[in-house]
């Protein structure tokens, strides 16, 4: 008579805890639809985020290392150290090509796995985000009223296969929309693939971007003032072979911006 009781309460019991667990996945559910975005993950530090997050968690975008000391008035990468007018980069050039330059990052800690997110993280809109706080460095310069034209360091045809997107097209779009200036695709075109600069002494950097890039557009930047766009300026040798092709182009003055720098 009593046999069958256990076994009532037992699925009973099992009843309200799957109730139970049903309920909880629901709420999960409903929690993470609503407080979370979907597949959405800060670039920086991995954490899932919230829906009032957009691009990066509120503790990365608060504790990114800006670029607010001294910086070089070439090409302007951060400087070591207080009382310097440029870097060891453009210091020793009779022409620096460049007439002026912003960083908006450190190129280090959550400022370098922010650019290699951006490179191999297959978020080309986060490089337009980034592109519009880009425009918070160059506005603090004394020669950002004089921008006409905004243009991108090119990436490789091959590069651009392999990746699917030229994170610098997206820089500049993102950094010419915030500067309400125009910014024309494929002014520059890059002829070969050319190996990293890093490690590389200057002669041999500039034997290895000699002739790299070449200016497709040259009606288009015939006599202005040009903010060319890169991800990294580490060197500095990428941005200131294209400023010279630019140059050559007719290009009055080429200023330079990039995400993040290296001192
Ligand atoms: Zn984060
Ligand atoms: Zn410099």
């Amino acid at each position: 008579m009593n046999g069958g009781q256990p076994s009532n309460s037992g699925s009973k019991c099992m009843e309200s805890s799957m109730s139970e667990s049903g309920f909880k996945a629901g709420v999960k559910i409903l929690l993470r639809e609503t407080l979370f975005l979907p597949n959405g993950v800060c670039p920086v530090c991995g954490k899932v985020l919230f829906r009032t997050e957009s691009y990066l968690c509120e503790r990365c975008a608060q504790s990114l290392p800006r670029v607010t000391m001294p910086s070089c008035k070439y090409c302007g990468k951060p400087l070591p150290e207080k009382g310097l007018d440029f870097c060891g980069d453009c210091g020793p050039l009779k022409d620096p090509v460049l007439a002026g330059g912003a960083v908006w990052l450190h190129y280090s800690g959550s400022g370098q796995r922010l650019v290699h997110s951006l490179k191999f993280g297959h978020l080309p809109q986060l490089g337009s985000w980034i592109g519009r706080q880009m425009a918070e460095a160059v506005r603090e310069k004394d020669w950002a009223g004089k921008l006409e034209l905004v243009v991108a360091v090119p990436l490789h045809e091959k590069r651009l296969e392999e990746r699917g997107y030229d994170q610098s097209s997206y820089l500049a779009e993102g950094l010419a929309g915030a500067l309400n200036l125009p910014y024309k695709r494929k002014v520059l075109k890059r002829l070969y693939d050319t190996p990293h600069q890093i490690g590389l002494s200057r002669e041999e950097r500039l034997i290895n971007l000699t002739g790299a890039f070449d200016v497709l557009e040259k009606k288009a930047v015939s006599g202005k003032t040009v903010l060319l766009v890169d991800d990294v300026n580490t060197t500095g040798s990428t941005l200131r072979e294209c400023a010279e092709v630019l140059k050559r182009a007719g290009a009055r003055a080429v200023y330079a911006a990039a995400c993040a720098g290296a001192q």
